[in-house]
């Protein structure tokens, strides 16, 4: 249940709802919507608590919740409506305002050099932020797995470098510690996405989280896995449609598109696409990207690598740098028809001929 408030409601007033409100057992959370104070009780109450609230001094009315998340749900969105999360300490690297957040990189940490040569790549063409997998979860046992603990060092190494915040992935509650002193965004691959355990260890810490949508999920369980994060206690949750397991055999996965409007709809979280994935071919990337784009997606994720015929992983789906380049270029017209902006190429001075 949602109480919204008088617009005249005293702080005094507020205090003794939630008091009210936590005597039923019922947690409470606070967040100004339309200039009104709301009380969202993440328990459905029942009638007679119910209409005992709406008699409480400084109520105006209460409403249900229109679907099982809460913290989520655009019910309770923060003043402005939106959650805008910055990454890292980049003031220029936000997601869910205005600016179309692009975060770049290969599939899996390689070599130093390789890592280095495509962040300088990317963050040239535009890039905001830079990708890069540590714990790979592979399909096969057999496959590379990712350089694990000597990855996020180098992904350390090259965020000092280059200034780009850095995303990569968690995949063991274990490991979420660790990975967290290392980097700036923590990724909840799509394989991961209903680990509980792993969405509340990521709760827990004070770094955003990129929640990829599960390869069977539906919208309402991808929503309801960013409320176990935001139960936990981290607000700052990016929620990411990568494309789901369908018929369809000509592409890795099938995109979701529809699926960026709805979560725009229901939620105030930032919503990025991961046309790589989604496509499993570099050559669809860009169409992907630029539907994203057009159907409202506040960023993308996008695999690129300096050399995609020797990539360790996903090779098939990367960008060549050129490539990267080009799409951020097409893209601007796309950007500009969803009313948002796009950074242009990021020049360090002094810095150009190391890259
Ligand atoms: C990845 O980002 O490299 C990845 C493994 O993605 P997903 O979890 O969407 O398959
Ligand atoms: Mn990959």
């Amino acid at each position: 249940m949602i109480i919204v408030t008088r617009a005249e409601v005293t702080e005094a007033e507020i205090d003794g709802i939630r008091e009210h409100v936590e005597r039923c057992g019922v947690r409470s959370y606070l967040t100004t919507t339309a200039g009104r104070t709301v009380i969202g009780c993440l328990v459905e109450l029942d009638e007679g608590e119910a209409a005992a609230i709406e008699r409480l001094p400084g109520v105006e009315t209460t409403a249900a919740w229109r679907a099982p998340y809460r913290l989520a749900s655009r019910q309770l969105a923060p003043p402005g409506g939106r959650t805008v999360i910055r990454l890292g300490d980049d003031p220029r690297a936000t997601v869910g305002g205005r600016e179309l957040l692009v975060i770049a990189g290969p599939c899996s940490v390689e070599e130093r050099d390789t890592l280095c040569e495509a962040a300088w790549g990317v963050r040239r063409a535009g890039a905001g932020a830079l990708r890069g997998g540590a714990f790979k979860p592979r399909t096969s046992p057999y496959a590379f797995q990712g350089l694990g603990e000597e990855g996020l060092s180098r992904l350390a190494e090259v965020r000092r470098e280059t200034g780009l915040p850095v995303v990569t992935e968690v995949l063991d509650p274990r490991q979420v510690e660790t990975v967290a002193e290392h980097v700036d965004v923590l990724q909840i691959g799509a394989r991961s996405m209903q680990n509980y355990p792993l969405l509340c260890e990521v709760g827990r810490v004070r770094r955003p989280v990129l929640l990829k949508r599960g390869l069977s999920a539906t919208i309402t369980e991808l929503l309801l896995a960013a409320e176990y994060i935001l139960a936990c206690g981290n607000a700052d949750v990016i929620l990411c449609e990568r494309g789901i397991r369908t018929f369809e055999t000509t592409t890795r996965n099938t995109l979701d598109v529809a699926a960026i409007p709805v979560l725009q709809r229901e939620t105030h979280l930032p919503v990025i696409v991961d046309p790589s994935h989604a496509a499993g071919r570099a050559d669809l990337v860009p169409a992907l990207a630029y539907a994203a784009v057009a159907a409202g997606a506040d960023g993308l994720i996008v695999e690129v690598h300096p050399r995609p015929e020797a990539a360790w992983s996903d090779g098939d789906q990367a960008l060549t740098l050129d490539a990267f380049a080009d799409v951020m270029r097409g893209l601007r017209p796309f950007v500009q028809g969803a009313g948002r902006t796009l950074a242009g190429p990021r020049l360090a001075p002094g810095r150009e001929a190391a890259a």
